[in-house]
């Protein structure tokens, strides 16, 4: 498949939801750790409450898609996390608006974009321990390849290498900042959920590329 339309974008939601929703306890877990233990309930309502979202829409546009999954996630996440991990695919939806059907690289400006836009929103760089430490190689990696096949892959990759990353870290941004060096020694919560988002859209189109 060389480019992936409104049907595919909502597996896309699927597949993530399906998946953040097994993980949603070794989630809390990792948030109980660092933060207030709710991050898998949370990032699991959110997306379960997209793909409901997304089977009420009546012959929904590309951007339709997303935006039900942006919505989805400030609304039901809530708080600073569900505005940063909401405006994730708000600022795609402005990418993907009038177009049917993308391609490849289409989906490198509409990921772009949403790395920008939850920079803009929460202000961690890399190295903060937070999911902007899987989500932005993520989208370098996948931007660097040529197709879906190997974007998904790789991104997927590097997602796992960058909530890896977070396990040393000592956190500048969010609630885990205000346990300084004790937070040293966990893997990021919202980092892990970027890692599991990639790891499902990969197995997903691996399964039916
Ligand atoms: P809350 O902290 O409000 O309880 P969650 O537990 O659902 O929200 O999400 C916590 C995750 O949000 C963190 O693990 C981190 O990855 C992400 N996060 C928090 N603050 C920021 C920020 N400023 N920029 C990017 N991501 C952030
Ligand atoms: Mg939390």
């Amino acid at each position: 498949m060389m480019t992936i339309g409104p049907a595919e974008l909502a597996a896309m939601i699927e597949a993530v939801a399906q998946r953040v929703s097994i993980e949603r306890e070794a989630l809390n877990r990792l948030d109980a750790a660092l933060g207030d233990g709710d991050h898998g309930t949370s990032i699991s309502a959110a997306f379960t409450a997209a793909i409901e979202a997304i089977a009420a829409l009546d012959q929904p546009s590309a951007s339709d898609i997303w935006l039900a999954a942006a919505k989805a996630l400030m609304n039901r996440m809530g708080g600073a996390s569900g505005a940063i991990f909401g405006s994730f695919f708000l600022k795609g939806v402005a990418v993907i608006r009038g177009k049917d059907r993308l391609n490849k690289r289409d989906m490198d400006a509409v990921l772009t974009a949403g790395l920008q836009g939850v920079q803009t929103r929460g202000k961690a760089q890399v190295g903060d321990k937070t999911m902007v430490d899987a989500l932005a190689p993520a989208v370098a990696a996948f931007a660097r390849t040529d197709d879906f096949t190997a974007g998904w892959r790789c991104a997927a990759e590097a997602a796992g290498d960058g909530a890896d990353s977070t396990r040393e870290l000592i956190a500048r941004r969010g609630r885990a900042k205000y346990l300084g060096e004790r937070g040293s020694g966990h893997i990021d919560p919202g980092a892990m959920t970027i890692a599991i988002l990639f790891a499902a859209i990969d197995d997903w189109w691996t399964g039916k590329a």
